[in-house]
């Protein structure tokens, strides 16, 4: 293994969900739904298997029946205007967008700022770069994690090319405000940089509003944004994600991407197509459905004694295991199978600073409302 990659090991959330599976325990720590998306959009995926559609290569910039679908979404929910021929790109997943614009725009030696605690192939995609990282850290105050924007502005030196952002952000479910985003997107502007942002979680907002970096004054030329039906429709297996942004900036990425895969599931592009055509209806029930869980979920983890950082968006709740006399989320997280027979992933796997993470636990509750009833009562066995 080359040198880039050593550090990084094996991914957390295989080494959980493989912990899960071993110990028949509720698996809460890899972020995937226990209940697959709708049924018209699986029979949709069945019908262009069937009829032949996207069995073979599809285009390189993905079928054109799903490129308009998410320019069309774009101005939908955002108000945001695409060509869908020059400004829109599909990929494996957000995950292969995420590495893809890193290969494309980052220089060996080039920094990279990330949110820290930032979820996990950033790091490991900056590194395949060869980028350096520069962790702006989220902290915890008054149940939330908040950005220190001064830290953000210190952060940026004339080695920096880029910003990566995350929101809605996991694991600490934090929803950037539009102040906070003016002046990213400010900052980004007077010091000439692009600013990467991943919104996968761009449906799952229960307060506030989801903003676009891209919808901002003066950032469209500056900005690539990541999304994927992962999280918005829970086909998190389909691996069908997409990149939008200028076309300058859409060649570049797509420039990396052709040598990497080129394309990707074929007929899943179609069915992806026609759920991102859904009515608002279907996207305001699974907003509704995961905030009763996440408050489901948050009530249960305080009344088994965890501090519960209420998130804003994503499916995850971040807690703090103080309360409960451990302070090393590794090992509790290690030996709560054990325990309780609950998985929950740590913290501190997204950190470079590992000592500020190591306290915080993270719990998923995109899961149906008896598993978490269930999970909850284990966890208020602990001793
Ligand atoms: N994004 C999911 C999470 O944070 C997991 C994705 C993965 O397994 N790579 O839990």
């Amino acid at each position: 293994l080359n040198r880039r990659l050593t550090e990084f090991g094996t991914t957390i959330f295989a080494e959980m969900s493989a912990l899960a599976n071993r110990t028949g325990s509720i698996n809460l720590g890899q972020g995937f739904p226990d209940t697959d998306g709708p049924e018209s959009v699986r029979e949709a995926a069945v019908r262009a298997l069937r009829d032949g559609r996207g069995n073979q290569y599809p285009p390189g910039s993905g079928v054109p029946e799903l490129r308009e679908a998410i320019a069309d979404h774009q101005r939908r929910f955002h108000g945001i205007g695409l060509d869908p021929d020059t400004e829109v790109l599909v990929t494996t997943g957000a995950t292969e967008a995420i590495a893809t614009a890193l290969l494309a725009l980052v220089e060996p030696g080039d920094e990279v700022i990330a949110l820290e605690p930032y979820y996990d192939s950033y790091a490991a995609c900056i590194a395949l770069a060869g980028g350096r990282r520069v962790p702006v850290t989220l902290r915890p105050r008054d149940g939330a994690y908040h950005l220190d924007l001064d830290e953000l502005r210190d952060a940026v030196t004339p080695r920096t090319r880029l910003i990566l952002l995350n929101t809605p952000h996991n694991p600490t479910g934090t929803v950037l405000t539009r102040g906070e985003l003016t002046a990213i997107a400010e900052l980004a502007i007077e010091r000439d940089l692009l600013v990467i942002t991943d919104e996968v979680y761009e449906h799952l907002v229960f307060e506030g509003d989801h903003i676009p970096l891209a919808s901002l004054p003066g950032m469209r030329e500056r900005t690539v944004t990541i999304s994927s039906a992962g999280k918005t429709f829970s086909f998190t297996g389909w691996k069908i994600g997409w990149v939008t942004s200028t076309p300058e900036l859409v060649t570049a990425v797509r420039s990396a991407k052709q040598f990497l895969t080129y394309v990707s599931g074929g007929p899943f592009q179609y069915a992806v197509a026609e759920a991102l055509r859904l009515p608002d209806s279907y996207f305001r029930e699974l907003r509704d459905d995961l905030r009763a869980k996440r408050d489901l979920l948050s009530a249960g983890l305080a009344e088994a004694g965890f501090t519960v950082y209420r998130p804003a968006g994503t499916y995850f709740v971040t807690t703090d295991i103080r309360p409960l006399g451990e302070s090393d989320g590794f090992a509790f997280c290690r030996s709560l199978p054990e325990r309780c027979q609950v998985v929950a992933i740590p913290n501190a796997v997204f950190y470079d600073h590992r000592a500020e993470g190591a306290p915080f636990v993270r719990f998923a509750f995109c899961k149906r409302t008896d598993v978490l009833d269930e999970a909850v009562a284990r966890l208020k066995r602990l001793t």
